[in-house]
């Protein structure tokens, strides 16, 4: 065959054409018709140019931005940002959504007033869009649903502000898997037509193809039902461009569309065919008349006119074609299309989690991956919650110190590669950074918040000392000695909207003290010793995070119980038993040897646990209050990691991925005492398992749950094999496969093992496939009793055995699981040169009560978990007069607190004197016999002496009326379904600004801004007790 033959008749007019070139020099400048809209009755292909901009990934969030540390990546966000403006300049039909407000934020702070100007005009014209809009896109997983509030209402409120715009559509492209909360809380409520999203998982999206249901309106919430559903849609594959070569960064290898017949290679007909076979393909698998084409991926456009040039060529010579229509579009001109075509949509309810993108790879690892930097996350999400209510109190300041550096610091934590456990090491290290930095200021707003309010004699001066480092049993604080004439003044303050008896620990170095109460009255209180496992955690950590050895070790643990007003706190005095007489009573400590006794008794009150000494593992529990008796037994287990480096089908079990290679107990090593402490305010029971496993059960006085704190670490890894440990909680409940976790810390969603309400499940992964996020709890239940268990964290975590709870407590992984991170995920600390794999230690609770009686536990205490007593430390010296104007405070109207089933979850002085406030129902439809009733809130009595001038109704996240929200809502219609069928939730009726009464029905969170008569930074009246 020669050349010629080869030629198809194209090539040869081309090479015409090439010849004809050569002897005159001719103008080739091409006008490309971009301009196309929407064609009725065509297939119309919407072309969406994105770029999917990690805030942290395998670089930091600030490589990422300026384009640094380019051998791991060559990522510059900068490059995308500049060089979209010019780009769509360029043609007006051109369109781009932008995403990640933690990169368009610093972008923006740095441009002149003329690229501004140009980029609100691209902006109005819908030629810029920002959808999503939170600082960053936000992991479904592992973040609790406050803090995806509020860093969603971070990047909202900017945008509101600098351009009078309220985005419209959820983004969450990237995320693996999907809660219900983001599509009826950050979806719904924050007023977004629809959401779209790449990870599904594959069977399920095999048969969602078959049936064209990618696209479906989404019912996240029981309770809320159609008033907070969604159009949602999942990418037929991912959230890159679709198949047949259509990527055109500067150094992707994908066909440039040639189309200079004076040039060699022309292509157009080529790529017109490519483009219009993957426009079938997907139509083929998409209702109505319109698909979208996801024009970009990670970190592209940084050189944007590569891309357009590329399609603005493809529309141009494809609408030539004539077969189908594309267009540069929206997300927001996609949805628009949808609903105009007025069809009815499948209905989806609860979840997409967990996700596989393919056999056993079952993306359940990342659920608990990294536990520390979860752990710190949530303790900094509470943390953050406390400091806005007391900055509230004491009044903002601008210029500073005050919580906004924590508020960015959190919301970049909650990042998909961030809080989710995936990024590289170096980059989990500045998130833990930025939050440390937020974590130094934010403390000294509420230091000065705590010296304003208990109106401290500002001669005196005592600065309130913070514990942050409690975790590891460290508090300078708290371990002063008292015998050389101090007292050691405890605040503790509240930030739950209801009155609180709590437990307070504190290491202390002197065992003779006592603690009394604001008005002098001995308050009751145990000294429990300070053991091995918890000197060895604080003197390694200790060195390992200041630098050096604490010079002495606590003696006591120092416990007693306090009772907080609502937003409010209370103050007690530690000092020396001899000068102020009263003793805290030392602990009995008893060591059983195995076979010693069989049965060793523990409790208070109603709660009684006996444990056999036969290794620990059988506990019997009882309450007799509920006469919930049962037998409960607690191991520790690990899965040896997966290690497929040699498959033909390769996949580890890594950072992301959880795929077991066998399930191993853990069984306690050699003659294992029990060691038994008993006070009257708390008994434990603590065992070693091994040398890297141990754990304290703990019963307190006037509770009725059980708390278990362990210590896991370092994992051994010298057999060469990475683990993932666990814990087994096993009871006797016939549970029938049936578990319940939680959404994002919020609704309970029923699991069945091995099953999947969307389509019949291949069962390949029967440990990792039955794995769920849990970030408030898991619980059990059969025709008597329920069984929850209450995290710390966000852990994975499933019933893998009928009425057995387990918990992923901690990972030590050697291989990657090729999702791109690559590196193992085996987190050390070290002391100089020296590293050893990272210990953990947290806690988690549980609880047995009779069946249809357990969600008040959860919901109380969950809140309690979530929200800890956060502690401020004083010296005083003694006899010297009280150094407080006020020893006890409520930010409340006198003894007014909260209904047992409403949360506060945002209390805030906004930067333009607003107060912010948002109050959420705590309680799913039918979860509780009373406390899933309406409940009503006095907004009167939560801003004494202050007048409420004016009260809004907002979305979510703040950024509009709720009312112009609901105005602009879309209606969609559901499969089978009726117009009036969808019944419609119950929902508080509009604040009457007269009463200020705001009502709140089941899953209900309603956000206002208040506007205070005077601001909170002039005067206050609240109730202060001396
Ligand atoms: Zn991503």
């Amino acid at each position: 065959m020669n050349w010629f033959e080869r030629m198809d008749l194209a090539k040869f007019l081309c090479c015409v054409v090439l010849l004809r070139g050569i002897s005159s020099v001719e103008s080739r400048y091409m006008v490309y018709n971009t301009s196309h809209t929407m064609v009725p009755g065509k297939l119309n292909v919407h072309v969406v140019p994105h770029s999917h901009d990690d805030v942290g990934w395998l670089k930091t969030v600030d490589q990422y931005y300026v384009g640094s540390n380019n051998s791991i990546q060559v990522a510059c966000v900068q490059n995308v940002l500049d060089s979209i403006v010019p780009a769509l300049l360029a043609d007006k039909n051109r369109k781009f959504i932008y995403v990640e407000q933690a990169f368009f934020q610093r972008w923006w702070r740095e441009q002149s007033e003329e690229i501004k100007r140009i980029v609100k005009d691209l902006i109005r014209s819908g030629q810029l869009e920002l959808i999503n809009g939170g600082m960053c896109m936000h992991d479904e997983a592992a973040p609790h649903y406050i803090d995806m509030i509020d860093q969603t209402t971070l990047g909202h409120r900017f945008i509101i502000r600098e351009f009078n715009v309220t985005p419209r559509i959820g983004w969450q492209i990237d995320p693996f898997g999907h809660s219900a909360v983001q599509a009826y809380l950050l979806g719904a409520e924050v007023g977004f037509d629809s959401v779209f999203f790449g990870r599904i998982d594959y069977q399920d999206r095999e048969k969602r193809k078959k049936e064209k249901s990618l696209e479906v309106i989404w019912r996240g919430s029981k309770s809320l039902g159609s008033s907070s559903q969604i159009f949602a849609g999942a990418f037929p594959k991912n959230y890159e461009p679709p198949p047949g070569g259509f990527y055109y960064e500067i150094t992707d290898d994908s066909p440039v569309v040639q189309d200079d017949p004076d040039l060699f290679d022309y292509n157009v007909q080529e790529r017109v065919n490519a483009f219009v076979a993957a426009a079938l393909d997907q139509a083929n698998i998409t209702r109505t008349d319109h698909i979208m084409f996801t024009m970009g991926t990670d970190f592209r456009y940084q050189y944007a006119h590569t891309w357009f040039r590329q399609m603005d060529k493809l529309l141009h010579y494809v609408n030539l074609d004539g077969r189908i229509n594309a267009l540069y579009s929206t997300p927001s001109i996609y949805t628009d299309a949808k609903h105009a075509a007025n069809k009815a949509w499948p209905l989806k309810t609860e979840d997409y989690f967990p996700y596989a993108d393919r056999i056993n790879a079952y993306w359940t690892g990342y659920f608990t991956s990294r536990p520390a930097l979860k752990r710190y996350v949530r303790v900094m999400s509470a943390y953050y919650l406390a400091a806005r209510q007391l900055e509230f109190f004491k009044g903002r300041s601008e210029k500073g110190p005050n919580t906004d550096s924590l508020a960015d610091a959190l919301a970049i934590a909650q990042h998909h590669d961030a809080v989710s456990g995936t990024s590289k090491q170096h980059v989990a290290n500045d998130y833990a950074k930025r939050l440390a930095i937020g974590y130094v200021e934010t403390e000294s707003v509420v230091a000065t918040a705590f010296a304003h309010l208990t109106k401290v004699d500002p001669a005196l001066n005592p600065t309130f000392q913070q514990c942050l480092l409690l975790n590891i049993s460290y508090c300078p604080s708290s371990e002063i000695n008292l015998s050389e004439g101090k007292s050691l003044i405890v605040l503790a303050y509240n930030p739950l909207g209801w009155k609180r008896v709590d437990i307070v620990r504190l290491p202390v170095v002197g065992g003779d003290i006592a603690v009394h109460d604001s008005e002098g009255n001995e308050v009751e209180s145990q000294l429990v010793p300070f053991t091995d496992e918890y000197a060895a955690l604080r003197n390694y950590h200790v060195e390992a995070y200041l630098g050096h050895t604490p010079t002495q070790v606590p003696k006591y643990w120092l416990v007693f119980s306090v009772s907080v007003p609502p937003l409010g706190f209370t103050t007690y005095t530690i000092s020396t038993a001899k000068k102020t007489g009263g003793y805290s009573s030392k602990s009995y400590v008893s060591r059983y040897q195995k076979g010693e006794q069989s049965i060793i008794d523990v409790g208070h009150g109603h709660m009684k646990l006996s444990f056999s000494t036969d290794q620990g593992t059988a506990i019997n529990y009882l309450n007799s209050r509920t006469s919930m008796t049962e037998p409960v037994k607690q191991t520790f287990s690990y899965y040896s990691a997966y290690n497929g480096t040699n498959d033909k089908e390769p996949q580890n079990s890594g950072a992301y991925v959880f795929r077991p290679n066998g399930t191993f107990l853990i069984k306690p090593e050699g003659q294992v005492p029990l060691t038994v402490i008993r006070g009257p305010l708390v008994d434990e029971v603590h065992q070693r398992i091994n040398p890297w496993i141990s754990q304290v059960t703990r019963v307190y006085k006037g509770k009725e749950h059980v708390e278990v704190e362990f210590i896991v670490g370092s994992i051994p890894i010298d057999d060469g094999i990475g683990k993932d440990v666990v814990t087994q909680i096993s009871s006797s409940l016939e549970s029938n496969k049936t578990f319940y976790t939680d959404s994002s810390g919020r609704d309970y969603i029923k699991r069945i093992r091995d099953y999947r309400s969307d389509w019949k499940l291949e069962v390949n992964q029967p440990i990792a496939g039955n794995y769920y996020p849990i970030n408030h709890g898991i619980y059990l239940e059969d025709s008597n009793k329920e069984f929850s268990v209450m995290v710390d964290r966000a852990f994975g975590g499933s019933s893998l055995v009928d009425g057995q709870v387990e918990l992923m407590l901690h990972r030590r992984l050697l291989l990657d699981d090729s999702r791109g991170v690559a590196e193992a995920l085996n987190e050390t600390v070290c002391v100089q040169d020296k590293c050893t794999g990272l210990t953990i230690q947290g806690k988690y609770y549980y609880r047995i009560d009779p069946y249809g009686e357990g969600a008040k536990w959860r919901r109380t205490f969950g809140q309690e978990i979530y929200s800890p007593l956060l502690l401020a430390f004083a010296q005083q010296d003694d006899g010297k007069p009280m150094s407080f104007g006020a020893a006890s405070f409520s930010g409340f109207d006198s003894s007014y607190s909260l209904p047992d089933n409403v949360a506060l979850l945002t209390l805030q002085e906004l930067d333009d004197g607003n107060v912010l406030l948002r109050l959420a129902h705590l309680y799913e439809v039918g979860e509780d016999k009373e406390l899933s009733g309406m409940a009503s809130v006095e907004l009167k009595k939560l801003f004494p002496g202050k007048k409420i001038a004016k009260v809004t109704e907002m979305s979510l996240s703040a950024n509009q009326e709720r009312s112009e929200m609901e105005k602009k809502r879309l209606v969609w219609k559901v499969e089978g379904e009726g117009s009036d069928e969808a019944k419609k939730a119950k929902r508080g009726r509009d604040i009457d600004p007269r009463k200020l009464e705001m009502e709140l029905y089941p899953m209900e969170i309603r956000t206002v801004l208040i506007r205070l008569e005077h601001p909170p930074s002039h005067t206050h009246k609240y109730r202060f007790d001396a």
